[in-house]
């Protein structure tokens, strides 16, 4: 297995934080800290932040995302956002499924379809989020939990198009609670979702899927979770937050 062949993606997940001012400070500081990367550098950022991060990152190579999308392109839908209206300002990625918004907001395997689903038909690069339950852990159904956590949510996707979806793993007892998954359990996980992929699809496809690990994620602890063979790069929440703790994470993925 050649990982070089697959897109290294280190991804900020900013979630409810930041207005644009602040974000508009955060991503000049950074664009000079990781303008030599040697992989792909998102920011996915709260929407009304969305049109000064774009206009902040123009000409660097840092890319913006979104936290979400709605799966209809215009409508009754009062609150939500269009994939139209996110690529009209040059948004490129969009998290979906995130375990936050499966446990606060409703979130389900079929609505996590139906964005995806949107979001690669408006060219825009879905991430997919994914992950156990420290309870599924214990009762040692990891492997099932996401297996079809990724099955439902690619129902319907096309070869062509799961080879430009991101997939994240991201055991939701390492979110935000410091405790991360060791660099094996990670590797498992990661690799278990490559082989869902290939019997979804085929090998070739599924060696093309960049699948990245989320759950604490920091300086300490990236250079082994992003050596292992499967785990491609990271979705980050807290450490993405302050320039000084993200810019470890992308050098490490550069090397
Ligand atoms: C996340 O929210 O996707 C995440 C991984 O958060 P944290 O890095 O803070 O655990």
């Amino acid at each position: 297995m050649d990982k070089s062949k697959r897109k290294a993606i280190i991804a900020g997940n900013w979630k409810m934080n930041k207005t644009p001012s602040q974000a508009k400070a955060l991503l000049e500081e950074l664009i000079p800290m990781v303008k030599d990367a040697d992989c792909e550098v998102v920011a996915c950022v709260p929407y009304v932040d969305l049109a000064v991060a774009v206009e902040t990152v123009k000409g660097t190579n840092i890319k913006i995302g979104a936290e979400n999308a709605h799966w209809e392109k215009s409508g009754a839908f009062t609150g939500e956002i269009s994939t139209d209206m996110l690529k009209e300002i040059g948004v490129e990625y969009v998290v979906l499924g995130h375990s936050e918004r499966r446990q606060y907001f409703g979130e389900t395997d079929e609505t996590v379809n139906k964005r995806t689903k949107a979001v690669l038909a408006a060219g825009l690069i879905p991430i997919v989020c994914v992950g156990e339950l420290l309870w599924e852990r214990k009762c040692d159904i990891t492997d099932e939990v996401v297996a079809r956590q990724v099955k439902l949510a690619l129902y319907d996707v096309s070869a062509e198009d799961v080879k430009k979806t991101v997939i994240a793993y991201e055991p939701v007892w390492a979110i935000g609670t410091g405790e991360t998954a060791t660099a094996d359990q990670a590797e498992e996980v990661c690799a278990a979702i490559r082989a869902t992929l290939a019997k979804l699809y085929d090998a070739e496809t599924a060696e093309a899927v960049t699948i990245q690990y989320g759950g604490s994620m920091n300086a300490g602890n990236c250079d082994e979770l992003l050596a292992k063979t499967n785990v491609d790069g990271g979705l980050i929440g807290g450490a993405s937050l302050v320039a000084e703790k993200f810019q470890p994470i992308v050098a490490a993925a550069s090397k």
